[in-house]
């Protein structure tokens, strides 16, 4: 995993202020969950890093390098959103081999890596089905896998879980904090739900109205009054 330094970050859609001079640094292979209201600006921090977005002002480095105008695809970025993620006319393991061939991978590599991850997220039987014939927990299982197949240095998860339902929440909650475990990388990771982020994450950055009002581990965020 790579640190992930955010400096003085502002970002404005015409003279709505969306963030508002954010300053967040994420250590090397930390999970770090963005908490706070809809519209607290928890994507715009993500689109940014990810290179979606331009920021009004500011800087972004992953690693030791500034990236804030990179294209997205040069940032070694993954990224999982809540929903719509997979291409529906592909295959599990086209839909997961998609970001290795436009990076000009070999066939025979992206087969082996394609397995690996499919084996990391438990779905190693489901390659040849299309993303409709699966569960939209075991779709999600499979955007997680997309994101780390070319083995990025950090991983953006907006809202990942959002679109399913509690009890499945829960277990994949357990599964990527193992995945975590597993590959190591840098996560940050949004959601609107407080029990989420304290449960999954090293440290949690709470936003509101496009800045960040506190941030610390779980525990110290949990006993404030
Ligand atoms: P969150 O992820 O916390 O729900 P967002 O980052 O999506 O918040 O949005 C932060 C603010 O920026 C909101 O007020 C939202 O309406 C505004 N916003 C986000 N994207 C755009 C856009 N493309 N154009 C105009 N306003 C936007
Ligand atoms: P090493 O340091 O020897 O590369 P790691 O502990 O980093 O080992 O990785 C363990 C396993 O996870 C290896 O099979 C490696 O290929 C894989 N891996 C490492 N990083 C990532 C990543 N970001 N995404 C997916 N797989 C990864």
């Amino acid at each position: 995993g790579a640190s992930v330094s955010v400096s003085n970050l502002t970002m404005r859609y015409g003279s709505m202020v969306a963030l508002d001079n954010v300053t967040l640094d994420v250590a090397e292979g930390e999970f770090l969950a963005l908490l706070g209201p809809s519209g607290s600006g928890k994507s715009t921090i993500l689109m940014n890093i990810a290179g979606f977005n331009i920021p009004s002002a500011g800087e972004i480095r992953i690693g030791s390098e500034v990236v804030t105008n990179k294209p997205p695809h040069k940032r070694g970025i993954g990224m999982v959103f809540q929903r719509y993620a997979l291409f529906p006319h592909l295959t599990v393991a086209e839909n997961i081999a998609y970001p290795l061939r436009r990076r000009g991978w070999k066939q025979k590599l992206i087969a082996d890596e394609v397995e690996r991850v499919l084996e990391l997220v438990d779905l190693g039987a489901y390659g040849a089905r299309y993303p409709a014939q699966l569960s939209g927990g075991q779709q999600q299982r499979i955007a997680v896998a997309r994101a780390i197949v070319f083995k990025p240095s950090v991983l953006l998860m907006d809202e990942p879980l959002g679109a399913l339902d509690r009890k499945l929440r829960q277990q994949l909650q357990l599964e990527i904090k193992r995945l975590h475990r597993t590959i190591g990388c840098t996560i940050i990771f949004v959601t609107h739900d407080q029990e989420e982020a304290l449960s999954m994450a090293d440290r949690v950055a709470v936003m509101r109205g496009g800045r960040i009002e506190q941030i610390g581990d779980p525990t110290s965020l949990y006993e404030r009054p």
